[in-house]
């Protein structure tokens, strides 16, 4: 059956589909397909937008290998790789811990996001990668290691694998107490939000803005940390208004209308930013880090050093200026994250500010996206796994300090490249 991501940027029908229920039965699959010489890749629930996960003979589906193995004391949390990550927060939640940061969705498995460096926004906070302390993982022969254990390979080069260095079957995770989050949604001039950029960013825990193109306005979030149980969640009615009928249902609409007519664009966008209205409300941290996301789109990300965010928003915002007929339909999204040191985290050795452009997924997105990675590269970008991009191994290796070590652990792990597809073979090399 032909398997489709989410935002049909990939359709493949796989020889075989297996899905597994621990990791001896994932250590047969590699086995047997290494023996008959072919590759197997595993996959979540497809939310990367670049063929990452593409599978043309063996895909491994981990829906079966879900749900908690073991709380051990000091918050690390042992968790089966297939659980995704909604779950797995309202199992947490039941242990009075939570994950310490998450994005905008959670419907990712742990072993999906981790992979291709999924991030929230922050600038205290790394992504989610940076949250693991050890990873179990089915190796190209078959061979079963613990990353972060004895003999096994470092953490930090295997948890950003791409799915090039093995299956993952098991996350630990340094979770934390759960906690509560204060939100504040409000829209302002773009100009004034870039004027006291630095200040917010510092100041507070969780800041992000969405500039509408052609418009003047950005909507921008801050969400602030607090113990204690939620005082003033959204009402049910409100959440449902707000975030189903309005961001989902009316805005998809607003698209088909933009598609249709590109030259309606601008005013769709101003009229947007107008429509936003400003919200105050607390709750479980998972239930304000996620929003549910239904209109359909695909998008480039690429991680800037922070200090260069004005200079690619100004740059970008020029660009589209100029291109009238790109009528670009969705906001411009940027997020804040820690330097880390995860070999291949889009944050790594480096302060960072994300910038992700979107389109909506039936308009054109092609010159846009061209457009917006010369300027990201410019400024020493590197792009996000699981977003669409044009880079391959030499244009990565020359982005990332521990690119070589990256390479060295797949010939350790993966020498006769069970692991690879298209994808890999060219942001990795052969
Ligand atoms: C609507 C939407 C919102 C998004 N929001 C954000 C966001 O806020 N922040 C952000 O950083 N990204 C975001 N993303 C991107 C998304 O988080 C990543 O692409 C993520 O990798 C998707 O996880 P997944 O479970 O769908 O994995 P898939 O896309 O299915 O796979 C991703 C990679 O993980 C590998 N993999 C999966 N399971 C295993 C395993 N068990 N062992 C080894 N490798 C494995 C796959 O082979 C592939 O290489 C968003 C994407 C969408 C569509």
């Amino acid at each position: 059956m032909t398997w489709r991501n989410w935002a049909g940027t990939v359709a493949v029908t796989p020889a075989e589909v297996v899905t597994p229920r621990s990791v001896e039965e994932v250590a047969a699959v590699v086995r047997r397909a290494a023996r008959d010489g072919r590759r197997v890749s595993a996959v979540g629930s497809g939310h990367s937008f670049t063929p990452v996960a593409e599978a043309r003979d063996v895909q491994v589906r981990l829906d079966r290998l879900t749900g908690i193995v073991a709380v051990e004391p000091g918050g690390r949390v042992r968790v089966r790789a297939g659980t995704r990550l909604r779950d797995l927060s309202v199992e947490l939640a039941a242990h009075g811990l939570g994950l310490e940061n998450l994005g905008d969705i959670d419907v990712q498995t742990v072993a999906g996001a981790v992979s291709t460096g999924t991030h929230g926004t922050g600038a205290r906070f790394g992504g989610l990668a940076t949250q693991v302390v050890g990873l179990e993982l089915v190796r190209g022969d078959g061979t079963v290691v613990r990353a972060g254990e004895g003999a096994g390979p470092p953490v930090a080069g295997a948890v950003v694998g791409l799915g090039a260095l093995g299956v993952v079957t098991e996350v630990t995770l340094q979770c934390v107490p759960a906690f509560t989050l204060h939100a504040v949604e409000d829209t302002e001039p773009l100009a004034a939000a870039l004027a006291s950029l630095d200040e917010r960013v510092a100041t507070h825990d969780h800041y992000e803005l969405y500039w509408f193109p052609y418009a003047d306005r950005c909507l921008t979030k801050t969400n602030t940390r607090r113990t204690g149980p939620p005082e003033h969640p959204l009402p049910r009615w409100r959440r449902m208004l707000e975030d189903e009928v309005l961001t989902n249902g009316a805005y998809r609409a607003v698209n088909e209308a933009g598609r249709l007519r590109p030259g309606w664009v601008p005013g769709l966008n101003r009229l947007a930013a107008r429509a936003v209205s400003r919200r105050e409300f607390d709750d479980a941290a998972p239930r304000v880090f996620a929003t549910s996301r239904r209109v359909r789109f695909v998008e480039s990300e690429y991680a800037v050093p922070r200090a260069a965010v004005t200079a690619v928003l100004t740059q970008l915002r020029a660009w589209v200026d100029r291109h009238p007929e790109a009528a670009v339909q969705f906001p411009v999204e940027v997020r804040f994250a820690a330097a880390d040191d995860r070999w291949l985290s889009t944050a790594y050795g480096r302060e960072t500010a994300y910038v992700a452009v979107h389109q909506f997924h039936r308009s054109p997105a092609r010159e846009y996206f061209r457009a917006f990675e010369a300027i990201a590269l410019d400024h020493d970008g590197r792009p996000h796994w699981g977003k669409l991009h044009g880079l391959d191994a030499p244009a990565l290796a020359a982005r990332y300090p521990r690119f070589a070590d990256v390479l060295a652990l797949r010939d350790e792990l993966d020498p006769d490249r069970v692991f690879a597809n298209r994808y890999r073979t060219r942001v990795l090399g052969r």
